[in-house]
């Protein structure tokens, strides 16, 4: 996955914030972090970003996890030499 920066600079480029409170929430607790990124939890985990750091939040959190899918595909791609 892309370390924490990566997604506070992608945000703060889309937003001019970088809701690092948000992505820490999303990365930083090990035993939460895969059902966070689980997508059939998206719907209910949006529910909870709206209520703690509002509307905007919502964009930055799916985005996140596209972010992380992008990244893991990309690095089988390359693991299976189908990506330089
Ligand atoms: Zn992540």
């Amino acid at each position: 996955m892309p370390p924490l920066d990566v997604h506070l600079k992608s945000s703060k480029q889309r937003t001019g914030k970088e809701y690092e409170e948000l992505h820490r929430w999303i990365d930083d607790d090990k035993l939460n972090a895969p059902e966070i990124h689980d997508i059939s939890r998206i719907p209910e985990n949006m529910k909870y970003v709206n209520k703690k750091w509002g509307e905007e939040a919502v964009q930055e959190f799916v985005l996140h996890v596209k972010e992380d899918m992008e990244h893991r595909l990309k690095e089988n791609l390359q693991y299976f030499g189908l990506f330089k």
